[in-house]
């Protein structure tokens, strides 16, 4: 395998109409090249990214960054990788209200019937769309088939199968299971052939209906789950060269993508904060705080150069990202910033985080299958 660090950007959403006309809350990040500046009362913090995307300036400006503008700078190489054969990853971290469902699935796509993404369709349709876009240019024999599931309180709900069993009671969360050969799976998650960018917005539809009307209180839930969104991308190519034996060799490849809209990142402090917990009574996400404990342990190991114990089977998340962490998987990560000065501490907090996962090295290989 080869070395590839994990590559991390970040957008800074629009300020909403609440910050606006509020004469006392300022706009306290500013962007400088690849650099973020963010203004504390008299000190500056400064932080180096991959990618900056400036998302809170007038949509008008020729420096916004669009949804096409953050999907083409930070998500395209993703696609190409995963044609190349190489299993990719990314996920949004940032607190609730941040954008992270705006750019993993942006608002409008998921009412569109347009054949293609709309302006303002996020990460996972464009993806989706990319994938369709580039199997019509070459000859291989393409599948792309899609699952989508939350982790909600550590258990797993299918987004896209029969939800009810025959007696309409709802049905038991699915378990995580190794697989030899493919490693962690959800047993018994639905998988869907998709044929073309229609057939996915219908299930898009389906997935995201079914995330909001399960929840009792939706963005408590939207806060406190974490979806991921699965691709398996199969290209059977047909190679003129000869085998020994004289016939035509077939190869595969097999690309394991994974698109992930993280539970809020504000669960994370509320919980590491030093007696919050029990003032504030915020339950423990376990899979946010296992996900912090494996990328600090992952960054740690890439400056000592010697890899400790990565605690990847203590939540159900982190074990199903396991590769995506520290292994075989080209992976990214979109952290998503409130501008404001009210959510200061949020946002440095965010910072900081993303750029310790930036010093995690995966080491990545091409999944190619060659066979007689
Ligand atoms: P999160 O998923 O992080 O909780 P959302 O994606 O739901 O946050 O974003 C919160 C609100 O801000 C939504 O109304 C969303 O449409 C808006 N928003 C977020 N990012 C952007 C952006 N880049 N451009 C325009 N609106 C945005
Ligand atoms: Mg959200």
């Amino acid at each position: 395998g080869e070395n590839s660090n994990l590559t991390v950007g970040i957008r800074i959403r629009p300020m909403n109409f609440k910050e606006l006309n509020d004469p006392k809350i300022l706009s306290v990040v500013k962007v400088k090249g690849t650099d973020i500046i963010v203004d504390c009362e008299s000190t500056q913090h400064t932080f180096h990214y991959d990618h900056c995307f400036v998302s809170y300036t007038d949509t008008s400006r020729p420096t916004h960054a669009s949804q096409k503008i953050v999907f083409d700078g930070m998500v395209l190489p993703l696609v190409h990788n995963a044609f190349e054969g190489y299993n990719v990853c990314l996920f949004a971290y940032g607190q609730t209200g941040s954008g992270k469902s705006y750019s993993m699935m942006g608002s409008e796509s998921i009412t569109s019937t347009l054949s293609v993404p709309c302006d303002d369709a996020g990460i996972i349709p464009r993806f989706c769309y990319e994938i369709f876009l580039q199997a019509a240019l070459n000859n291989n024999i393409t599948t792309v088939e899609i699952s989508y599931f939350e982790i909600y309180n550590e258990k797993i709900h299918d987004l896209l199968g029969n939800n009810s069993n025959i007696s309409g009671s709802k049905r038991a969360p699915l378990k995580v299971r190794e697989h030899p050969v493919l490693g962690p799976h959800v047993v018994d998650l639905t998988q869907h052939v998709v044929q073309n960018y229609e057939d996915l917005q219908t299930w898009l539809k389906v997935g995201n209906s079914q995330r909001a009307t399960a929840a009792t209180g939706m963005n408590e839930k939207s806060s406190r789950s974490h979806s991921i969104f699965s691709i398996i991308l199969t290209q059977e190519q047909k190679d003129s060269t000869m085998s020994k034996s004289s016939k035509l060799v077939d190869t595969s490849r097999r690309s394991k993508i994974n698109l992930v809209d993280l539970a809020g990142s504000e669960r994370l402090s509320q919980t590491c904060a030093s007696g919050d917990r029990l003032r504030e009574g915020v339950s423990i996400n376990k899979s946010l705080l296992i996900l912090g404990k494996v990328i600090a342990s992952l960054a740690e190991s890439t400056n000592n150069r010697k890899r400790g114990f990565v605690p990847y089977r203590e939540s159900v998340l982190t074990w199903l990202l396991k590769e995506s962490l520290g292994g075989n998987s080209k992976t990214a990560m979109l952290a998503t910033v409130s501008p404001s000065s009210l959510h200061l501490e949020e946002t440095l907090a965010t910072l900081r985080y993303a750029c310790q996962a930036r010093s995690i090295i995966n080491r990545v290989r091409i999944n190619e299958d060659p066979h007689d």
